[in-house]
């Protein structure tokens, strides 16, 4: 394992632990809200929280934030769960759902009322927009701030015996109304929402505002470090407001959580707004939630990327107090890393051209030897048979060489990987001039592994495929979904006024699909196998559309960064 990388997140708890401010503990937690699929940029939150637990001892808690009831389904949690372990973390007891808290939220909010620092407020939702002021301008005081305690109790529980229509009182905490901090402006905490949940039904017609239950999320679970991103730096002085006042007021033992902010993750290529993925998803510019090209972590486990990759990834990038752009390769170099360690060898040709050994007699057939992985032997090696005709890359024939092709062209000797050196005596056209096979001999005591084979030189070292053997399968070459590293930033040459929406930056080669000859060995690839294709680049067996004996491939990566500029 890599060593760990020191940063502000640990120093704080690295001093927190030196003080024994929290008795040595260190409890994190990892919050989705359970309305769409984890991508990309979640990762960076898992392996952060889930990291900084695992390497202190602690425990990540993985909690549904559930407190609105519109937007979630059971669907989302399922599949948040099925990523979390996928990406290799576990939570053991510590699995919450925010809902589960509404009683308590509830009581929270009558502790406030209590100690005067919470109001019904039946303002319209237009006057309380125009009376909150702006970052120049004071608010103005409600009409009803100074409602009395008992005021508020009766209406509260009308507002929760659903007496009311939506909109019509909400409760609001009392801070300031001239605080520089809008969000200190005496924040709604609970408003009416005639709404079914998806876990506590129609138990529930007020619900807790996010600013207010997520604090009280972390005080109930004890939570040490609470760690989210920069947007919510602005209302960490509400999140210590509230907890001093419920620990004010008995509900919580100090000391309270800390809410710590850290840069998302930006990368490029990608876009990582939920409502920009739901909108590829629903106008069909890519084939569902898992699709390979799509920076969900269904999609990306799908194409092949690995949990390992993810992981260096997170270690890699680290984490910051300034936003920054992350470019893809770099998450790309990740899933390359593991793949070249973990992915063992196999051979595929996706553009076959026939190569017809005219000296290599009819119906023969022998077997050569092939190791599954070249800093590996102990993986072995496997059995590839060679024949009469076998499969080879278009672009490794031509007619009339380029200077400096050192590939198949009349005339020229080249090896065939883990079999014989071959000379190349011509090609065989069809009426309309393609060429249709290449035609060569070979050297019967050229084989691979056998002493005769130190006797041939030969700069070119191509990969093939029997045709008597090969099984032809279905691979899906995929690439970046967009073509240009910021989709839909507008950029130097645009007209001014043009839009330019992300949309418009999809890549038109993002999905190529192909029919390749493959060694037989592949046949047997279970789905999720993951191989480096020699020569090519790091492909899956798909988890979707194989079938056994049939299995289909995606493309992961290319061998090499084609995107470098
Ligand atoms: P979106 O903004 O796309 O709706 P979200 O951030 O609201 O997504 P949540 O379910 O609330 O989605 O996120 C769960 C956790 O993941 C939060 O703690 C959030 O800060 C973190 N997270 C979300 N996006 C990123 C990102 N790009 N980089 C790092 N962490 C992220
Ligand atoms: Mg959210
Ligand atoms: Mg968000």
């Amino acid at each position: 394992e890599a060593p760990v990388v020191s940063n502000f997140i640990r120093n704080i708890i690295d001093e927190d632990i030196r003080t024994g401010k929290w008795g040595g503990r260190v409890e994190t937690r990892f919050p989705p809200e359970p309305n769409g699929y984890l991508h990309y940029g979640h990762a960076k939150s898992i392996c952060l929280n889930f990291g900084l637990a695992e390497s202190y001892g602690g425990a990540c808690h993985m909690r549904f934030d559930d407190t609105n009831p519109e937007k979630e389904e059971q669907e989302y949690v399922d599949a948040i769960i099925e990523a979390v372990k996928w990406l290799g973390f576990e939570w053991g007891e510590h699995l919450y759902f925010a809902s589960d808290y509404f009683d308590r939220m509830h009581d929270c909010a009558l502790s406030l009322i209590r100690a005067g620092k919470a109001y019904v407020d039946s303002q319209s939702a237009e006057e309380m927009r125009t009376n909150r002021g702006t970052l120049t301008e004071p608010g103005k005081d409600s009409p009803y701030r100074n409602r009395s305690v008992e005021e508020n109790i009766e209406l509260f529980a009308r507002m929760r015996a659903g007496e009311f229509a939506e909109g019509t009182h909400i409760l609001r905490a009392k801070i300031d109304m001239a605080s520089p901090n809008i969000n200190l402006r005496d924040p709604a905490i609970y408003r009416i929402r005639h709404a079914t949940h998806h876990r506590t039904g129609d138990a529930w017609c007020i619900y807790p505002m996010y600013t207010f239950a997520h604090p009280i999320e972390d005080a109930i679970e004890s939570i040490t470090h609470s760690v989210c991103t920069l947007e919510f730096e602005d209302q960490r002085p509400f999140y210590d407001w509230l907890l001093d006042a419920l620990a004010a007021a008995g509900q919580f033992p100090r000391p309270l959580p800390q809410q710590i902010e850290f840069a998302r993750l930006n990368l490029t290529y990608v876009v990582l707004s939920k409502r920009k993925l739901i909108q590829l998803v629903n106008e069909g510019h890519v084939d569902g939630w898992d699709d390979p090209r799509l920076p969900t972590l269904i999609g990306a486990r799908r194409r092949g990327f690995t949990a390992t990759g993810f992981r260096r990834f997170a270690e890699r990038i680290g984490v910051s107090k300034a936003d920054s752009w992350i470019d893809m390769s770099v998450l790309e170099e990740c899933m390359r890393d593991d793949l070249n360690e973990a992915a063992e060898r196999r051979v595929a040709v996706l553009d076959p051209l026939k190569l017809v050994i005219t000296n290599y007699a009819e119906g023969a057939s022998e077997l050569c030897q092939a190791p599954n992985h070249p800093l590996k032997p102990e993986l072995g090696k496997r059995d590839m048979p060679f024949g009469r005709e076998l499969w080879i890359e278009r672009e490794d024939f031509m007619e009339e060489p380029v200077k400096g092709f050192h590939r198949l062209y009349p005339g020229n000797m080249v090896r065939l990987r883990y079999g014989f050196v071959v000379k190349c005596i011509g090609c065989e056209k069809d009426a309309a001039g393609n060429i249709t096979a290449v035609l060569a001999e070979y050297m019967p005591d050229s084989k691979s592994g056998t002493p005769g084979a130190d006797n041939y030189k030969v700069k070119g070292n191509l990969h093939w495929v029997s045709v008597a053997h090969g099984y032809e399968a279905e691979v899906r070459i995929y690439d970046r979904l967009f073509a240009h590293p910021h989709p839909g930033q507008r950029r130097e040459g645009d007209a001014p006024d043009a839009e330019r929406s992300f949309l418009d930056d999809i890549n038109p080669d993002s999905k190529r699909i192909i029919t390749a000859y493959l060694e037989p060995a592949l046949k047997d690839a279970q789905p999720e196998e993951r191989f480096q294709f020699e020569r090519h680049g790091y492909f899956v067996a798909d988890r979707v559309d194989s079938r056994p004996g049939a299995p289909v491939f995606n493309r992961t990566v290319t061998l090499k960064d084609s995107w470098a500029k």
